[in-house]
């Protein structure tokens, strides 16, 4: 089943919707590198990974964003996947879609000894992390309220 859309076509949103697209790719980009080399720590020891499918569905927002983004097809259909069987975008080497493109939960979703491995980086690193993922957020939530 295919979720119902959120419209707004006011054409004065067209350009601002555009920056914001490209700084919340940017913004996506920059906070990746150093999840990936905390995920690249504790995920392989992992007992009960995360990235089953259920959690590799798109909610309501991550679908607006995705229509912004200029991706219509949105991979949502759940018919043929059970929630708790590996998610549909999992392969050998780990997500096959780039960060932008993933739900909003699988960037923001840190289990504890992923928490506790980005907060024992080095201290700057982390206050650098943490201000880039606050700037996502907020761009995000930008772009959401420009379009709904
Ligand atoms: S993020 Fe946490 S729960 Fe998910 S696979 Fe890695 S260690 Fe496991
Ligand atoms: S979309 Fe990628 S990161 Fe998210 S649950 Fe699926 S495989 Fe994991």
């Amino acid at each position: 089943m295919r979720l119902k859309l959120p419209v707004n076509d006011n054409p004065q949103h067209k350009f601002h919707k555009k920056e914001i697209a490209a700084e919340l790719k940017n913004a996506f980009n920059s906070v990746s590198s150093f999840i990936e080399k905390h995920t690249s720590i504790v995920c392989p020891d992992c007992k009960n990974v995360c990235c089953i499918d259920k959690h590799g569905r798109y909610d309501d927002s991550d679908l607006v964003i995705l229509r912004v983004l200029g991706i219509e097809k949105n991979h949502n259909d759940q018919s043929d996947h059970e929630e708790t069987s590996p998610c549909r975008f999992l392969r050998k080497d780990g997500c096959s879609r780039q960060r932008w493109e993933r739900p909003f939960r699988c960037t923001h979703f840190f289990c504890n000894p992923l928490l506790k491995s980005l907060e024992n980086d080095r201290a700057k690193s982390y206050r650098i992390f943490i201000e880039q993922l606050q700037y996502l957020v907020e761009i995000r939530r930008k772009l959401l309220d420009i379009h709904l």
